[in-house]
């Protein structure tokens, strides 16, 4: 069954309605795909231009009858859909990436054990189910940051520890959820590598990203990443290995730490990334339709950059800057500036801290596109 191409206009599920999702479903219609999208939010991003949205929870069952009977295929944009819901897609049409790498990949936990029992280099670490980790973990780990081992995002259900009396209170804080206490460590930066695999076991990968984050929110992507080649080469190597070992078809984002000129591997997307939208605009073909793509078993395309770029994240924060009324920010100022491509979700509410839009700036030479980008984030009023 797989190995039959899906055409146009059969119709695609996308479990999830982020962003991320919306761009797929952007992507999707382009290229002539119906596409469904099942999300509870009743006022979803990608729900909104989707075909049809199915509002409902992720796994219920109706919805998820629904998509089996219905779809072509189906794909996530988000790693907390439930496996289970995948597992049983998966019986009845295709489904990527698996319940099993969806698994491994949105339980820390289970992440870095898959690193560690892989040997793909990683930072220290300790599984923490009881307090008696903490209090037997490494002497090394500290100072260290405590990470929840499921739901946690954009820096969300994490707080750094830097003794071990700290990691205890964090946890009980944490209400003693499973977790993970990784050792704090001293960065030269943080690379992405986005990449897609076919069901062939073919791999793809976009140009690698340099990531800058605040209050552990992905903030600027710069790229191409300000590493050496033999390094970018190495990200993309072991991206593809992890790939191979989660037998993975679709698009998987890998974000890695660079340390003392190291690489080691933070953590895996199983899906788009945020640091791959400047995949839109600087590349070939972006991250969504390789999605599609890898998904509907078509040729992936062999991304190629045809611009420098650097993305700049616009959080709800930019809604608030004079004051705690909301207001909308001044887009004029982004309109104004070449080579700047400008992206808002449509998402109507903005909170601090919700990623609301980005922007994309283009060109020939990095440090002056990091120039304009930078010059053009604080003019929309942020840092
Ligand atoms: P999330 O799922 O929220 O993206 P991450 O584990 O990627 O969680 O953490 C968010 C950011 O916090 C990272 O991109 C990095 O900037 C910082 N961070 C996380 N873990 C460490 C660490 N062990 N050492 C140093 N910085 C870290
Ligand atoms: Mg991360």
């Amino acid at each position: 069954m797989e190995k039959i191409a899906i055409l146009p206009p059969a119709t695609l599920a996308m479990l999830g309605g982020g962003q991320l999702g919306r761009f797929f479903v952007a992507a999707a219609h382009e290229m002539g795909y119906t596409v469904w999208v099942l999300d509870p939010d009743t006022d979803s991003p990608a729900g909104r231009i989707a075909d049809r949205h199915l509002c409902a929870a992720y796994d219920d069952v109706h919805a998820l009858a629904e998509i089996a009977a219905h779809c072509a295929a189906v794909t996530t944009e988000f790693e907390n859909v439930p496996a289970a819901a995948l597992a049983y897609l998966a019986q009845k049409i295709p489904t990527h990436p698996s319940a099993d790498a969806v698994r491994i990949c949105q339980n820390r936990i289970a992440e870095k054990t898959f690193l560690r029992d892989n040997g793909f280099a990683h930072g220290p670490f300790a599984i923490v189910l009881n307090e008696t980790d903490i209090e037997s973990a490494s002497d090394d780990l500290f100072p260290g940051i405590l990470k929840v081992a499921r739901f946690g995002y954009d820096g969300k259900g994490q707080a750094v520890v830097t003794t071990r009396e700290a990691a205890l209170a964090a946890y009980r804080n944490l209400q003693s959820e499973p977790a993970v206490l990784e050792k704090r460590l001293a960065l030269d930066c943080e690379v992405s590598v986005v990449i897609a695999r076919d069901m062939q076991g073919r791999v793809q990968c976009f140009p690698v990203a340099e990531n800058q984050h605040t209050r552990g929110i992905l903030d600027v992507s710069i790229v191409p990443a300000r590493v050496t080649a033999a390094l970018a080469d190495e990200a993309r190597n072991i991206a593809g290995q992890i790939a191979a070992r989660l037998d993975y078809v679709g698009v998987l984002a890998v974000e890695f730490f660079v340390c003392a000129g190291r690489i080691f591997v933070n953590e895996m997307a199983p899906r788009p990334h945020n640091s791959g939208h400047y995949t839109l605009d600087a590349c070939t073909v972006s991250q969504y339709e390789q999605q599609a793509r890898a998904l509907c078993g078509l040729p992936l395309h062999d991304p190629r950059a045809h611009s420098v770029s650097v993305m700049v994240n616009l959080l709800g924060d930019c809604w608030f800057d004079t004051g705690d009324k909301a207001r909308e920010p001044d887009w004029k100022s982004l309109y104004a500036v070449p080579n700047l491509k400008l992206h808002l979700y449509g998402k109507r509410q903005a909170r601090p801290g919700r990623k609301m839009g980005h922007f994309t700036v283009l060109g020939d030479r990095l440090d002056e596109v990091l120039n304009v980008a930078l010059t053009a984030r604080q003019e929309i009023g942020i840092g």
